[in-house]
C-alpha cells in the first residue's frame, strides 16, 4: 500500500516522476503552494540518460518542490527528511529540544549554550547581516513577531486578527536587539525576555544543508524549492539554464520575469503577499522594522536576492525588504550579491548582475 507521502510513481517520457504530498497540511500552506508552483518553471525537457526524480510536499510550514536527476537512485525522500529534521531539532522555537528553543531557554542565565559548530557558524553569519543592515535585519525579533502572532497567518483575510497595542509593542521591543547577543568559542548567550527568531532564514539555511547533500550524493543536477528559497544545483541534462520564477506581487498568480541561470545558486523572496493579514482595509504583513515593531514600510513589495549561500541570500532578502531600494541595494553589493525589487508601483529596480540573467515576462 502507499504511503500518505507516496500517492504515485509515474514514468514519463524517460522521467521517473514522484508525486508526494504530506497529509493535513495544505490548506494553511495554499497560497505558499501556489507560489512554489510559480516559483520554479519545470519546464525543461529530461535528457536522454539522467532520469529525473520530482515530488512535492511539505516541510517547515511551506512546500517543498524537488526536481533532481540523478543516475543513481531516488533521494527526494531523503532531501524532505533534511529539512524536517533542520526545523524540529535546530530551527523551531515551539518544539522545546531544538536548539534555537535551548538558547531562548537559557536567555537571561549568563551562561552561553553550545550549539553544532556549523549552526555556530550560520549565527555568525547573521550577526554579521544584523551588524551591516544596521538591525534592518534582526534574528532576535522573535517577542515582536510572537506578539503580533505571525506564525498564525496564512495570506489574506483573517476576521480574528488583533492588531497589538502601541504599549506593548514598545514592551516587546525593549526585548531585542543583536547587539545584546554575546557568540563567542562555539556558545551563544542572550540576555532576559530575549528570544531567537530563525524564521527569516529556515529556508535558506534548508537549500544550504541540501547542497551539501547533494554533492555528496553526485546528483547531476537539480531545481530545489523551500517555500521562498530556491536551491539550484549541477547542470540540466540539456545543458540549458535553470529558470527560476518571480512572483508578481500584484497578482501572485503570475510571474514578473524569470531567472535564468547555470550552476549552483540561492534565490530568496520576501514579499509582502507571503503571509499577511487584512484588518480594516490595512496589509499587515510579515517582516517587522525591527525599529518600529511594526511591518517594514519601505515602498518595496517584494525583494529577491540571488547568491551563493542560501542563509545569506535569505537574510539579505529579509534586511532588504526592510531597508528599501537604495539602502538594501548598498548592503548586497557588498556581499558580493544581485538583488531585484519591486515597489509598491510595480517599478523593477536591479543590481547590474541581476540585469544579465533576469528577462522580464513578455520579453523576448
Ligand atoms: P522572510 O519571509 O524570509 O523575509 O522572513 C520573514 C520571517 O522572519 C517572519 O515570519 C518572522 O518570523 C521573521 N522576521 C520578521 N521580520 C524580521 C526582521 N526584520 N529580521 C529578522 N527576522 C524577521
Ligand atoms: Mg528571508
Amino acid at each position: 500500500m502507499k504511503t500518505g507521502a507516496e500517492k504515485s510513481l509515474q514514468i514519463r517520457n524517460g522521467c521517473k516522476e514522484k508525486r508526494s504530498m504530506a497529509s493535513g497540511c495544505l490548506r494553511k500552506v495554499a497560497p505558499a503552494v501556489f507560489a512554489c508552483f510559480m516559483g520554479i518553471l519545470f519546464a525543461a525537457g529530461c535528457g536522454a540518460r539522467v532520469p529525473r526524480y520530482e515530488a512535492l510536499d511539505t516541510a517547515m510550514g511551506t512546500v517543498i518542490r524537488q526536481s533532481i536527476y540523478t543516475r543513481e537512485e531516488d533521494i527526494t525522500a531523503e532531501v524532505e527528511y533534511i529539512i524536517e529534521t533542520l526545523e524540529k531539532s535546530e530551527l523551531s522555537w515551539r518544539l522545546p529540544d531544538t536548539e534555537a528553543a535551548k538558547i531562548n531557554a537559557a536567555a537571561g542565565r549568563g551562561e552561553p549554550v553550545m550549539v553544532s559548530d556549523k549552526l555556530y557558524e550560520d549565527l555568525i553569519t547573521l550577526l554579521e547581516v544584523s551588524q551591516k543592515s544596521g538591525g534592518a535585519f534582526d534574528f532576535t525579533v522573535g517577542p515582536v513577531v510572537q506578539l503580533w502572532n505571525i506564525d498564525e497567518w496564512a495570506a489574506g483575510e483573517q476576521a480574528d486578527a488583533v492588531i497589538p497595542d502601541k504599549e506593548k509593542i514598545a514592551q516587546a521591543l525593549q526585548n531585542t536587539g543583536y547587539e545584546k547577543v554575546v557568540m563567542e568559542n562555539g556558545g551563544i548567550s542572550l540576555s532576559e525576555g530575549m528570544s531567537l527568531d530563525l524564521g527569516a532564514v529556515g529556508k535558506g539555511l534548508a537549500c544550504d544543508r541540501i547542497a551539501v547533500f547533494l554533492e555528496e550524493k553526485e546528483v547531476y543536477g537539480a531545481v530545489i524549492s523551500v517555500g521562498g528559497s530556491i536551491l539550484t544545483y549541477g547542470k540540466k541534462p540539456d545543458n540549458t539554464p535553470w529558470q527560476v520564477g518571480i512572483i508578481n506581487p500584484e497578482d501572485t498568480s503570475s510571474m514578473i520575469g524569470t531567472l535564468s541561470l547555470k550552476g549552483q545558486w540561492c534565490v530568496s523572496t520576501s514579499g509582502d503577499y507571503e503571509r499577511y493579514v487584512m484588518v480594516d482595509g490595512v496589509r499587515y504583513h510579515h517582516i517587522l522594522d525591527p525599529a518600529t515593531g511594526y511591518p517594514a514600510d519601505s515602498g518595496i513589495r517584494s525583494v529577491t536576492v540571488l547568491c551563493q549561500s542560501g542563509v545569506l541570500s535569505d537574510a539579505l532578502s529579509t534586511a532588504c525588504f526592510v531597508l528599501g531600494k537604495e539602502e538594501g541595494m548598498e548592503l548586497v553589493k557588498s556581499y558580493g550579491a544581485e538583488a531585484l525589487f519591486v515597489d509598491k508601483e510595480g517599478t523593477i529596480s536591479m543590481t547590474d548582475g541581476m540585469r544579465d540573467i533576469f528577462r522580464e515576462t513578455g520579453e523576448y
